[in-house]
């Protein structure tokens, strides 16, 4: 697709619509020293608590960081209050009346949320017994978006996508691509204006208490959904925490991860209740145990939470476990054996 191809499938009324203008955006900030200036604009207060102005409504600073960590120009880059957020908007963007979504499943379930809350169809198609894309699964030409999630949550496996099958907005959802070797999608972003990647710092980054979302598009997608988003939908404290945080280097932590990933899966295919412990290039492990319900409840008294999964489809008599530290994993591992 053409990037004007993909700016006709926007609502027409959002492609004229003329944003809210924040306090800050209404005159030139260069004419004097930033600190020089007095706010008597925003109707802020003016004394200092350190959080009584109105945060960066564009995260320059932020953005600059994610920019060079991820090798993406700020201009391509949204944030937002989780990629939840994102998801949201990404729907009302592309999708009103009469239009649907496409997304597989088993998948992660904001998609389908999002779109009921937004009045839109949602068509979902099973994936393969192996959790790949069937055949069959095509837009129709109402479909405006598509939602693909890759390493896919629940089954862990990396989706094996064609972005060249799909004339309508990709999004690909990498929450879980720094555990996995493949890279990403954003390489491909040059290629297929169509495509809209996202990740977040609520896995490998370890900030899902901070909300921090990112949309990785071309310029003018970016664009658009800065207009229709909240003006300050990050907060001061946010982007302060997380300009920080990017600073570390958080390697070792997923690397750990990914070892733990590997011993928990060899641990558990010992316990002869486990039927099978699919592949997994994410932070969790889908698992295939006898009697899945009754086993989820046991570890509920133990006082491990695990997500029960076994009603969903493809998935009958799985659970999906997270990788823990190494003494959760062994306490997992304990009480699995002991009650097998
Ligand atoms: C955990 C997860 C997210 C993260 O959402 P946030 O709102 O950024 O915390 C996004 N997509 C998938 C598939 C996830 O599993």
């Amino acid at each position: 697709m053409k990037i004007e191809e993909v700016l006709s499938l926007v609502r027409p009324h959002l492609r004229d619509l003329q944003p809210y203008s924040s306090a800050r955006d209404e005159f030139d900030q260069s004419a004097v020293e930033k600190n020089k200036f007095i706010y008597l604009d925003a109707n802020e207060n003016p004394f200092d608590t350190g959080y009584n102005r109105y945060p960066d409504p564009y995260q320059h600073d932020l953005k600059k960081k994610v920019s060079s960590i991820k090798d993406i120009p700020a201009n391509q880059i949204f944030l937002g209050n989780g990629s939840d957020e994102a998801i949201d908007l990404i729907i009302r963007l592309f999708c009103g009346e009469g239009d649907n979504i496409l997304i597989p499943t088993p998948t992660y379930g904001m998609y389908k949320v999002s779109a009921d809350i937004n009045n839109i169809t949602v068509k979902a198609q099973s994936l393969t017994e192996n959790f790949q894309l069937p055949q069959s699964f095509q837009p129709d030409e109402r479909t405006r978006v598509v939602f693909l999630c890759s390493p896919n949550n629940p089954s862990g496996n990396l989706l094996d996508i064609h972005l060249q099958n799909f004339n309508c907005i990709v999004v690909v959802d990498e929450a879980y691509i720094d555990f996995t070797s493949n890279p990403s999608f954003t390489k491909k972003l040059d290629q297929f204006p169509n495509l809209i990647v996202l990740q977040t710092l609520s896995k490998a980054w370890g900030l899902a208490g901070l909300r921090l979302g990112m949309a990785f598009a071309r310029p003018e997608v970016i664009s658009l959904l800065n207009k229709i988003k909240p003006p300050y939908n990050i907060s001061s404290a946010t982007q302060q925490i997380a300009l920080k945080e990017l600073q570390k280097d958080n390697t070792s932590i997923v690397q750990k991860i990914i070892s733990e990933r590997t011993r928990l899966a060899n641990e558990l295919l010992k316990i002869k209740t486990i039927k099978k412990v699919y592949p997994s290039d994410a932070n969790f492990l889908l698992v295939k145990i006898d009697d899945a319900g009754n086993v989820y409840t046991n570890l509920i008294i133990d006082g491990i939470v695990v997500r029960d999964r076994s009603r969903v489809k493809l998935c009958d008599d799985c659970l999906r476990i997270t990788i823990g530290t190494p003494e959760e994993n062994n306490r997992l591992l304990e009480a699995l054996k002991s009650a097998s």
